[in-house]
C-alpha cells in the first residue's frame, strides 16, 4: 500500500522536509520533540476538546444541502466550518497551537497573515488566553483589509506592517520567521496553514484533523455509512482540505478532490494561484513542495479574486497526494467561483467564502451518479467578502 501521510522524517514523498537556516534549526527541533507527546496527553486533549466544544462551536453541523443535491444529482452535505467562531476553520489550528505554546512555556506568540482571516483567528486565541501577539502583514494587505486590522487591534495585537517586496503574504512570513528566530526563547510562531517546515504541517493537519473525525461519526448517523465516495474542498495552503481528507487518506474508495484558485485561468500563469498545475517543485518557507515561479526561478506573485488563496505555494501533502494521483485537483476561475458563490445562496441560504466557493464549483465537474454520497466543506462564511460580491455583482 502506498504511504500518504507523513514518514519517519518529516517527508510525504519527496516534498516536505525541513529547510531551515542553522539559526532557527533549535525552534523547529524543539517544537519537533515535543509536539506529538503533548498533543497525546490526556488532559491536553480534554482542554482543547472543551475549547473546541464551548468556545468555537463544534462540532460543526454536516448539512444535508436538499436544493443543491438535487441539482447535481448527487447527495450532498455540506460540512459547515462557516458556523465556527470567526467565521471559519482557522480557529480550530489557532487554538492548538496556542495551548501547545503555553505548555511548552512560550509567553509570545508571532503570525504571519496576508488575507488577514489567520492573523485574526490568532489573535482572538491570543486574547482568550492572555498572551502576547504580534502579527506581520504585507503593507500592501494592511491597505487591502483594513476592516481585519481594525479587529486584530481591537483583540489586543500588534499589527507590524511590513514594507519589504510586494508587501504581501510571503514578505510577512520572512518578516515572522525573523522574530522567531531573535526571540527563540520565549516566542512560538503560529503558522496558519499545512506549509512550512516539519513538523508544521503534520501538526496542524492534525489540528485540523476534527473534521473528518466528526464527518465520520457524523455521516454514519445521517447516512448510515461512515465513508462517503467523495470528499472535496478548497486548497489555499491546503488546511482545511487537509482536516476533511485526514481520516480518509489511506481509504482509496474515498475520493479526494481538491480546488486551487486558476485566477483568470491556467493559461494566465501571471494571473493565477493554480500551484498544482503551474507550480515547480521547489523550496518555500522550509518545506520542499510545488511552488509558483517565473522563468528565472523566483518567487511568483499568486493571483486570485480570494485572498485566501492566493499564496504561491501549497503544503507537502497536497503536492504528494496530487503527484500520486491520491487526490484530483481542480482549477477554479474567479468567475466559476463567483458563479458557485450566488448559486448556493440562492438554492440554500448560505453565503459561503470565495474559498470555499470554490470548492462548490467543482461539482459541475464532477460526474456524479445518482445515490453517491458527497461531503464538501464549507471553509468560511462570506461576510467578509460582502465588498467583492457586492461590486461584483453590481449588488
Ligand atoms: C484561510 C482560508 C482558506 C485557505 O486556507 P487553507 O489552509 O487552504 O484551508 C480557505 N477558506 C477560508 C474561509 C479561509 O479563511
Amino acid at each position: 500500500m502506498k504511504q500518504y501521510n507523513i514518514d519517519e522524517n518529516g517527508y510525504y514523498g519527496r516534498f516536505g522536509g525541513a529547510y531551515v537556516p542553522e539559526i532557527l534549526q533549535k525552534n523547529v527541533t524543539e517544537l519537533k520533540a515535543n509536539y506529538l507527546k503533548i498533543m497525546q496527553e490526556p488532559s491536553f486533549k480534554t482542554q482543547l476538546d472543551q475549547l473546541l466544544h464551548d468556545y468555537v462551536g463544534r462540532p460543526t453541523p454536516l448539512y444535508l444541502a436538499e436544493r443543491l443535491s438535487e441539482r447535481y444529482g448527487a447527495e450532498i452535505y455540506l460540512k459547515r466550518e462557516d458556523l465556527c467562531h470567526t467565521g471559519a476553520h482557522k480557529l480550530n489550528n489557532a487554538l492548538g497551537q496556542l495551548l501547545l505554546a503555553k505548555r511548552m512555556g512560550k509567553t509570545r506568540i508571532v503570525a504571519e497573515t496576508g488575507a488577514g482571516q489567520h492573523g485574526v483567528g490568532t489573535a482572538t486565541v491570543c486574547a482568550l488566553m492572555n498572551m502576547e501577539c504580534v502579527v506581520y502583514m504585507g503593507a500592501t494587505d494592511v491597505e487591502r483589509q483594513y476592516l481585519k486590522v481594525q479587529r486584530m487591534r481591537m483583540l489586543g495585537a500588534t499589527v507590524v506592517p511590513v514594507h519589504t517586496g510586494n508587501g504581501t503574504l510571503k514578505d510577512a512570513t520572512n518578516e515572522a520567521i525573523r522574530d522567531w528566530c531573535c526571540h527563540p526563547e520565549n516566542t512560538h510562531y503560529i503558522i496558519g496553514s499545512v506549509v512550512g517546515p516539519d513538523p508544521y504541517p503534520d501538526m496542524v493537519a492534525r489540528f485540523q484533523s476534527v473534521i473528518s473525525d466528526e464527518i465520520r461519526q457524523q455521516l454514519l448517523q445521517q447516512a448510515g455509512r461512515s465513508k462517503p465516495d467523495y470528499l472535496i474542498a478548497c486548497i489555499g495552503g491546503g488546511s482545511n482540505a487537509a482536516g476533511t481528507f485526514y481520516h480518509y487518506l489511506d481509504n482509496e474508495e474515498v475520493k479526494l478532490i481538491a480546488a486551487e484558485a486558476a485566477g483568470d485561468g491556467i493559461d494566465h500563469p501571471d494571473r493565477s494561484a493554480a500551484t498544482i498545475h503551474l507550480g515547480r517543485e521547489g523550496v518555500l518557507h522550509g518545506s520542499r513542495s510545488l511552488v509558483m515561479m517565473n522563468d528565472d526561478g523566483q518567487i511568483a506573485e499568486a493571483f486570485s479574486i480570494s485572498a485566501g488563496l492566493d499564496y504561491p505555494g501549497i503544503g507537502p501533502l497536497h503536492a504528494h497526494l496530487a503527484k500520486t494521483g491520491r487526490s484530483t485537483v481542480y482549477a477554479v476561475t474567479d468567475q466559476e467561483a463567483m458563479a458557485a458563490a450566488l448559486e448556493l445562496t440562492k438554492l440554500e441560504g448560505i453565503i459561503p467564502a470565495i474559498e470555499s466557493a470554490h470548492a462548490l464549483a467543482v461539482l459541475p465537474k464532477c460526474r456524479f451518479q445518482s445515490g453517491d454520497v458527497v461531503v464538501l466543506t464549507v471553509s468560511g462564511r462570506g461576510d467578509k467578502d460582502m465588498n467583492t460580491y457586492a461590486d461584483y455583482f453590481k449588488l
